[in-house]
């Protein structure tokens, strides 16, 4: 069995606020070319200075989303939840256009943009996806906060541990994750991105959450989540972290053969982590993807894509 490329069949749009900026943006997913990769582009800048690699050679700020710039000021931030869709559906080939600098954040999670590419409609390209084998184990380290990458076979897998000990409601909690699309889906692409209410000020006084709401951001108390609905699944706080580092592996440019484990690890490390990796040429490969299991199409979008063409 071989792994395809895949982008989407048809063009979609939908519009949302950015969670930082509270600015009001138009998101647009377009098909693109085998090989042509992840590629984001700001359509209120003239020129194609404006298209950036989803790439972590471009990533620039990691404070409280991840990042990335052309170089010449212009910038597209909160691009991991689209990045871990992408990642979790093995799509390997799409534009996208934003008309601001900041992605929408729509309910918080990805859940939002999985149901997107399904409308759009996902489609294999006739050529070979490729991975990242990585060979050799790769750690960086921030104080106790570390994240690792082990050499695997066939699999893409993440190990986190999340540990809030001065907040009981998120508590300690961990979460050992195999890639695979439906088990992405139902398991990971609805839990929703979090903060402590007591940090809610500090935030906002970066300049920063000004479109954050009880509708878009799991908000934790010492007694529970202020939230009305609750959490929508057990664990979601560690899920969601899962759905961060998957969106963030993405930048490597393909998806990667190896097995993360990962403790209080964020956009900041594992920004950092895929440095480190590409720092080496001892330390990966890039071969055509053996990722079979993460990648095999559901049953169900098989046939929807066979009754499309
Ligand atoms: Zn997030």
């Amino acid at each position: 069995m071989t792994v395809l490329q895949k982008t989407i069949k048809n063009e979609i749009s939908c519009v949302g606020i950015g969670l930082h900026s509270g600015a009001k943006v138009k998101l647009t997913l377009k098909p693109a070319a085998i090989d042509a990769g992840i590629t984001f582009k700001r359509t209120d800048i003239s020129g194609a200075s404006a298209t950036i690699a989803a790439h972590y050679d471009n990533v620039v700020d990691t404070r409280l989303c991840t990042c990335i710039s052309d170089g010449k000021g212009h910038n597209i931030s909160t691009i991991e939840h689209l990045m871990s869709a992408l990642h979790g559906l093995g799509i390997t080939n799409l534009n996208i256009e934003i008309t601001g600098e900041e992605m929408p954040i729509l309910d918080g999670s990805s859940a939002d943009f999985v149901f997107l590419l399904h409308c759009a409609g996902i489609v294999e390209q006739q050529a070979l996806a490729k991975m990242i084998r990585v060979k050799k184990p790769v750690t960086v380290k921030d104080g106790d906060a570390f994240i690792t990458l082990l050499p695997a076979r066939d699999n893409f897998g993440i190990d986190f541990t999340l540990d809030y000990a001065h907040c009981p409601t998120i508590g300690k909690d961990s979460l050992d994750f195999s890639l695979n699309c439906a088990a992405y889906e139902n398991e990971i692409a609805p839990a929703r991105t979090f903060g402590l209410a007591k940090e809610i000020e500090q935030i906002r006084n970066m300049g920063l959450a000004k479109g954050g709401s009880l509708k878009n951001v799991l908000i934790a108390t010492n007694e529970g989540v202020m939230n009305p609905e609750g959490l929508r699944m057990k664990g979601e706080f560690v899920r969601h972290k899962v759905l961060d580092a998957i969106g963030d592996m993405y930048l490597a440019g393909y998806a990667i053969e190896g097995q993360i484990i990962a403790s209080k690890s964020g956009h900041h490390l594992n920004d950092l982590l895929l440095k480190e990796l590409f720092k080496n040429k001892a330390n990966y490969e890039i071969v055509n993807s053996t990722l079979e299991d993460s990648f095999a199409p559901a049953k169900e979008w098989t046939e929807s894509v066979a009754v499309g063409s």
